[in-house]
């Protein structure tokens, strides 16, 4: 498994330095956020490093998202939390701290306070249409 050797996820995922582990399998590891925003904040990384969703592997990526989907319902099993957000940053301007792809699973409650919703603004359909019309054609095979 190609590690970086600054990378604090790659250094958990060598088991270097420890962490309290969810679940596993050969590509993906799940644990604990140490600085949990809400109880049972917990985040899955891909075992290979890759820096952030542009960077990892398809396999990376599909091995992350199941693992994601097994530990929230054993999140949400265990608190019976009324909701989850899952989060991944990407770029510092996007809040990633840690430069090993990784999502977060962040139980929620009602009116918990937590600042990631928005209110729902009607946007530009012009301007949306444009937009849609470039990134359509940037899409890669
Ligand atoms: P980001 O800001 O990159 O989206 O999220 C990085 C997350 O990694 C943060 O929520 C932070 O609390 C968590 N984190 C940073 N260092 C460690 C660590 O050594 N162990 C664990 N379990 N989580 C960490
Ligand atoms: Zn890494």
């Amino acid at each position: 498994m190609h590690a970086v050797s600054d990378c604090i996820f790659c250094k958990i995922v060598a088991g270097e330095i420890p962490c309290f582990k969810l679940y596993e399998n050969e590509e993906s590891l799940a644990f604990m956020d140490i600085n949990p925003v809400s109880s049972g904040h917990c985040l899955i990384v891909p075992k290979q490093h890759g820096a952030d969703l542009l960077a990892i592997s398809d396999a990376g990526l599909c091995a992350a998202a199941c693992t994601a989907k097994k530990v929230a319902r054993a999140v949400k099993a265990t608190l019976d939390t009324r909701g989850l957000n899952l989060l991944q940053c990407n770029g510092e301007a996007a809040g990633q701290s840690v430069l090993h792809f990784h999502i977060h699973i962040i139980p929620r409650e009602m009116d918990d306070g937590m600042a990631m919703n928005w209110d729902i603004v009607p946007g530009d359909m012009a301007a949306i249409g444009v937009l849609a019309e470039q990134i359509r054609n940037n899409i890669e095979d």
